[in-house]
């Protein structure tokens, strides 16, 4: 068993004071539990991240610390940034101090008894454990029915991203270091991780309803989430533009040997063969040259979000 097993359990709350009561109970009687079973060290805390909620969350966050700073720590965001730099904020302090890190909602979705296959997996050696939902029963047909969709649109644009996983999920230290590495922006975990790679696996458990209170994910911010998702990792959207453009551009020879034919046979009134032909051919030239200035700005962007080329895994050099 690996010696360095301090665990935090970061959790990036906004707007959760219905839930935090019993979700820091839950976590806390797993602490208590693994720590028994001899699998996490004693220093392993409860990280939650206050993302600038207007309730009472931090003032919750901060009793829970101030009463069991042996279980419970906790961090404040100067405002509210979003679950995804809320998690982010979360990792990167917890890496100071933790040997593995798991990332979970603070709404009890996730189910709390998954962390034991996470750190057992750890203990084996995996540094990346996806949690993945068995199934969406207690979703609406409505949610998995985007979610789902969400999935197979972004393996369609070639994004690599784990099916049915959301951010829940173990890192060890190193693999946080990892990510610290990318320095993008516009931040899009799910995509991000896989991409770091070290040795992986799955844990699957069964999605539960939320606990308390309402989603903060309603469809505006869903659709946002997913359009930064795609546009973070996939250039397939200019291609598309170039394929038109492509196709367009091959459409106007066609139009143009039409225009002529008709010309010809004489069957045309004045005028009419140049603007066919002009309006096809400067339409698919104007596409193409779209998809070209396209490619390049994808290739911009790709060097602005100065992504790490490589991470070792290890050397071997005597
Ligand atoms: N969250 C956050 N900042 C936000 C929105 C959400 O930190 O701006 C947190 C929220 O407290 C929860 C997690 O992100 O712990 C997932 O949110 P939610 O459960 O509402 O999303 P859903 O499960 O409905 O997709
Ligand atoms: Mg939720």
């Amino acid at each position: 068993m690996n010696p360095n097993n301090t665990l935090y359990i970061v959790v990036p709350c906004y707007k959760e004071q219905e839930v935090l009561p019993e979700t820091s109970k839950r976590l806390r009687a797993k602490l208590i539990e693994l720590r028994e079973a001899g699998k996490i060290s004693d220093k392993s805390r409860v990280m939650f991240v206050n993302d600038g909620s207007s309730d009472n969350t931090w003032p919750m966050i901060a009793e829970l610390h101030e009463k069991e700073p042996e279980f419970f720590s906790g961090v404040n965001l100067s405002r509210n940034r979003g679950h995804q730099n809320a998690l982010l904020a979360g990792l990167m302090t917890a890496v100071n101090y933790a040997d593995m890190i798991v990332s979970m909602d603070a709404d009890l979705q996730d189910d709390v008894n998954a962390v034991d296959g996470m750190v057992d997996a750890y203990h084996e050696g995996f540094e990346v454990v996806y949690g993945v939902r068995s199934k969406r029963d207690t979703d609406t047909f409505f949610k998995r029915f985007t979610a789902e969709g969400f999935y197979k649109v972004m393996k369609a644009l070639g994004v690599d991203i784990v099916f049915n996983h959301a951010d829940y999920r173990l890192m060890s230290r190193r693999a946080v270091e990892g990510l610290a590495e990318f320095s993008e922006v516009n931040l899009f975990l799910r995509g991000i991780v896989p991409q770091i790679g070290y040795k992986w696996t799955t844990v699957t458990y069964e999605r539960a309803e939320r606990f308390a209170g309402e989603s903060k994910y309603p469809l505006k911010k869903m659709l946002a989430f997913a359009a930064d998702g795609i546009t973070s990792f996939s250039v397939k959207p200019i291609r598309l533009v170039f394929s038109a453009g492509v196709i367009v551009f091959l459409v106007s020879l066609v139009m143009l040997l039409y225009a002529l034919i008709s010309k010809l046979m004489g069957s045309t009134t004045a005028g009419w063969t140049s603007l066919m032909g002009s309006i096809w051919l400067i339409g698919g030239i104007q596409l193409l040259s779209l998809g070209i200035v396209g490619e390049y700005i994808g290739k911009i962007y790709n060097e602005t979000k100065r992504r790490p080329r490589f991470i070792i895994e290890r050397v071997l050099n005597k």
